[in-house]
């Protein structure tokens, strides 16, 4: 291999990155598999590993999802939304835990919170005095599109929070088209000769970012929270992302049934293997887990890098057969 080919890979696999992430965020319009752009990215990933001077920040490696759409409003998030490292195999899930209890400098079992990894898109929503002023997406995690009139008219979407509520809390959760639903919008579509949506996850960011909210409307979409952005103080959070979870529970908002607190990362393997097992009987589709450090202060501690925390993986599940193939093209995945 001469010298010049680690750069000229590296130059074609960001150009090919860049351009499969204006398909699938921007055009909601994906041409390859998930496992193919998972592949390619973590091939770039590991080139920039072996040759860090070519190393830049500008790659698809350090940045969020893509530019936000300047047909929408422009959201500036207050604190960054980010994305998630990937695990693939078990042996790379036990190589982070290892590196969590290294980091915390502890010989005592991590607790985590596991949760199913919602395929949908993530969106941001606002709360003032209990009411939601403000809906948005990720965007490229500094800003998004603002869509608020879009998620009002998601049917589990508080619009207004009940019991002891803080005076501004920003909500993190997915929105996504339940499997169920989104089979029957693709039969009518289909039979009023439409265009129908490649997979469910397509169906939910392409309703969720419609210009005209009387479309989203009419769309069946969902929502779980999964986090707390910025909150006032003054309420009394608790120091565990599961028990947050429940607080935002009780203020009104849904989160899924399946999310479970595990003493240690066993735990989370067991959890992994009981997801899987049930994936097909799920209502939505999920396409892994993700695992995080259940303790706010251990969450602190270990902080973020550029595009994901240090405390929480998504462990991924292996790429459906159905999956690979796109507009007939049979992808070797
Ligand atoms: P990601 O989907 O791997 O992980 C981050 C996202 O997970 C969050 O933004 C959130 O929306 C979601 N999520 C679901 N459940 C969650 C939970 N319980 N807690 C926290 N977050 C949860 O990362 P990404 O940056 O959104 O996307 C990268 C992935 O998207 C790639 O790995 C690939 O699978 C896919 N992708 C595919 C193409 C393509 O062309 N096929 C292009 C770009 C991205």
């Amino acid at each position: 291999m001469s010298k010049t080919d680690p750069q000229q890979r590296v130059e074609q696999l960001r150009a090919l990155i860049t351009r499969y992430n204006q398909e699938y965020y921007e055009l909601d319009e994906p041409s390859v598999p998930d496992a193919e752009y998972d592949r390619l990215f973590r091939q770039l990933q590991q080139l920039e590993n072996d040759n860090p001077e070519l190393q830049s920040p500008y790659s698809p490696t350090q940045k969020v999802g893509s530019r936000p759409v300047s047909a929408f409003q422009p959201v500036a998030h207050e604190m960054p939304m980010l994305s998630l490292d990937n695990a693939f195999e078990q042996s790379e899930f036990e190589a982070f835990a290892t590196r969590l209890r290294e980091r915390l400098d502890t010989a005592s079992a991590v607790a985590f919170c596991c949760e199913p990894k919602l395929d949908g898109a993530a969106v941001s929503l606002l709360y003032e005095n209990g009411q939601l002023v403000q809906a948005a997406t990720r965007g490229d995690g500094q800003t998004g599109e603002g869509i608020t009139a879009n998620a009002r008219t998601i049917r589990n979407v508080p619009l207004q929070l009940q019991g002891d509520y803080p005076q501004r809390v920003e909500v993190r959760g997915e929105v996504f088209m339940p499997v169920q639903a989104f089979d029957d919008y693709n039969a009518k579509a289909l039979a009023r000769g439409e265009k129908t949506f490649a997979n469910p996850r397509n169906a939910a960011a392409g309703s969720l970012r419609q210009l005209d909210s009387r479309v989203t409307a009419q769309r069946p979409l969902h929502f779980y929270a999964y986090s707390m952005g910025v909150v006032s103080d003054d309420v009394e959070l608790a120091n565990s992302h599961y028990q947050r979870l429940h607080q935002l529970q009780q203020w009104g908002l849904p989160i899924s049934a399946e999310v479970k607190l595990v003493n240690d990362a066993q735990g989370c393997v067991d959890y992994y293997q009981d997801i899987m097992q049930r994936r097909a009987e799920l209502r939505y589709e999920i396409d892994g887990i993700v695992l995080k450090v259940d303790a706010i202060k251990q969450q602190q501690d270990l902080g973020f890098v550029s595009r994901a925390p240090r405390w929480a993986i998504a462990w991924k599940f292996p790429a459906q057969e159905e999956m690979t193939v796109i507009n007939g093209v049979d992808f070797q995945v």
